[in-house]
């Protein structure tokens, strides 16, 4: 039960955004990757404001909706947080969260009461960062919810344009040390084609063939016990086996 509402909202191709809402009107957006999808679903809902917005890297498709998402608020123009390290990538970037790797640290944002954690995933970009909303009550009744960008997709990862193996490695084995409910939110819709992938790194896998078999679009928010049973990279026992996982799904055409 959580007093936060996440809605999924399709931008470009196979891109989410995600609107964050709270009980009071106060609204965020994660990785908006144009402005009109994120304007009409404000626009649906007149109570919202935008307070702020977090960008889980620099890629264009991730942050290409800022500047006019910051310039149509007029003079209460929502903060915009990213990592640290993405200074000068990210249009307007006005919190620098400098997030270690390995675990969650508070950033001083809070949601409508909400603290909100970040930690630093490299592997996709060198500034990649995943947001991090803690259960309400930590009672094993209820989950978390983190959004992922680039580096964790459903069944599958991010491609390695800065970071390396080792990297995505460590990023993607912190991410799911959460608890197993603790909810996913990704960058992309690849579900599909990352379990045909996954299907033949580990064809005797059922949960792969379960998965596969059950799946519906959007396929977004995933879970970390769904990822810990049929991700191939989640799944990779050592960097050297993500590596070669990564090479083969990057020409993979399935
Ligand atoms: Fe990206
Ligand atoms: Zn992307």
């Amino acid at each position: 039960m959580s007093t936060l509402r996440i809605d999924a909202i399709p931008c470009l191709r196979d891109n989410y955004a995600y609107l964050i809402s709270g009980p009071g009107g106060d609204a965020w957006i994660v990785d908006p990757s144009e402005p009109g999808p994120l304007a009409e679903a404000l626009a649906e809902r007149p109570g919202l404001v935008l307070r702020g917005i977090l960008a889980t890297h620099h890629h264009h498709d991730h942050v290409g909706g800022i500047e006019a998402l910051v310039t149509g608020a007029g003079d209460a123009p929502p903060w915009v947080a990213g990592h640290a390290s993405d200074r000068g990538r990210i249009p307007r970037q006005s919190v620098f969260v400098d997030a270690p790797e390995d675990r969650f640290i508070v950033t001083g944002v809070e949601l409508s009461g909400r603290p909100l954690l970040a930690m630093w995933i490299p592997g996709h970009t060198t500034g990649a960062i995943a947001w991090y909303l803690p259960p309400e009550v930590d009672d094993g009744s209820a989950a978390g919810d983190v959004f992922t960008g680039d580096t964790l997709f459903a069944a599958g990862c991010g491609r390695l344009f800065e970071g390396t193996a080792e990297q995505m490695h460590r990023s993607l084995k912190s991410l799911t040390s959460l608890s197993p409910a603790t909810r996913l939110w990704f960058g992309h819709e690849y579900t599909a084609a990352n379990l045909r992938f996954a299907a033949t790194v580990e064809p005797e896998n059922p949960a792969i063939v379960r998965r596969q078999a059950e799946l519906t679009v959007p396929s977004t928010p995933t879970t970390v016990a769904a990822e810990v049973a049929t991700n191939p990279f989640v799944r990779s026992a050592v960097a050297a086996e993500l590596a070669e996982r990564r090479a083969a799904k990057d020409v993979f055409r399935g």
